[in-house]
């Protein structure tokens, strides 16, 4: 696979502080029953790396010390980390909401079928991909037949009130097929809800329109393809600084399947340390930064780790884990 990350470390992208922390994004590892086109954690059923009881423990007392009003779940398919259940039921214990970023297919797979049911009970806000509602452009990106289970896993959704009770909320995502920005996610959410309830008698909440980063399995698509700069070119030219303020980053940290902090999902899929700057990159100073080691810290006002993928974030409506910024 070709690497995007030597060409992105120069940056002119303006630079950014930390606000309130009031997110945790936790990634419990790289095992996923799909392999995605468009993945930027590179997850597939071979992956081995997942989250240990261990670091899970220190989640939890990081959730906890922090006061930390959200965790979001994401891998990877987090569902299929053994400490999935616990990690959940501890943290509504604890009153923290927690989203689980589900990719649906994983909800019929052997072994998991009472995974929607469990989600319903503990009241788990579901974030699930949906890339397009026809079903070529969805098997061409996720893989033939992931249509047809995706619609299988959001019927069973409903099935157990997602979508329909309004204490469960099941919000989908969009992302491009190709190197386009995505449309409008106010003209795009009535145009899904039309479709899926149509063909498919399908209930959903809100629609995530999210651009695609040019980092890691569709970073390597665009240099494959001859296409890395011209994406680039069109990220820059439709940087919007009115999504400075929104930016996820501010908000979330991000932490990895060993526990190391990072300020957002794409930053630890680059492996790039939480609050790191360019130059400690270019001088090989970089470390990784457990999350154990920022309980006594407060990140308000800290830097944010930037590279040219940000424009990512800021391109159009911009972007984020919760849709577009404006
Ligand atoms: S389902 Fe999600 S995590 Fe799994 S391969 Fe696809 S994009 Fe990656
Ligand atoms: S990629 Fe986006 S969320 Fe991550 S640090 Fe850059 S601007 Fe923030």
């Amino acid at each position: 696979m070709k690497n995007t990350f030597d060409l992105l470390i120069e940056t002119d992208f303006p630079k950014i502080k930390r606000a309130q922390l009031e997110t945790l994004q936790v990634n419990l590892g790289y095992l996923c029953n799909q392999q995605c086109l468009h993945c930027h954690v590179d997850a597939s059923p071979r992956r081995k790396e997942i989250m240990s009881a261990e670091t899970v423990s220190d989640v939890l007392g990081f959730l906890k010390r922090k006061n930390i009003e959200t965790l979001d779940l994401t891998g990877g398919a987090p569902e299929m980390n053994p400490e999935f259940c616990s990690l959940v039921k501890q943290a509504t214990d604890m009153g923290v909401h927690v989203i689980d970023r589900c990719n649906l297919t994983v909800l019929l797979e052997k072994g998991y079928e009472d995974t929607a049911s469990f989600l319903a009970e503990n009241k788990v806000e579901v974030v699930a991909s949906m890339p397009c509602y026809l079903e070529d452009n969805v098997d061409a990106q996720r893989g033939k037949g992931v249509f047809d289970s995706s619609i299988e896993g959001l019927k069973l959704l409903n099935q157990n009130g997602y979508g329909i009770d309004e204490q469960l909320q099941l919000n989908l995502v969009y992302n491009p097929q190709g190197i386009n920005l995505p449309p409008s996610q106010n003209v795009l959410e009535p145009a899904y809800k039309k479709e899926l309830k149509q063909r498919f008698g399908i209930a959903f909440n809100n629609l995530y329109t999210i651009t695609n980063m040019p980092i890691k399995r569709f970073g390597s698509t665009l240099l494959s393809k001859g296409l890395f700069d011209e994406y680039m070119q069109l990220l820059k030219s439709s940087y919007s600084k009115e999504n400075l303020a929104g930016l996820m980053c501010r908000t979330t940290l991000s932490v990895d399947w060993q526990g190391y902090a990072y300020d957002c999902d794409f930053n630890q899929m680059l492996v790039l340390p939480a609050g790191l700057a360019v130059a400690e990159l270019s001088s090989g100073a970089a470390k990784q930064i457990h999350i154990n080691d920022l309980l006594q810290r407060d990140l308000k006002g800290g830097d944010i780790a930037i590279m040219d993928h940000c424009y990512g974030c800021t391109a159009g409506n911009g972007s984020s884990c919760g849709g577009a910024l404006i």
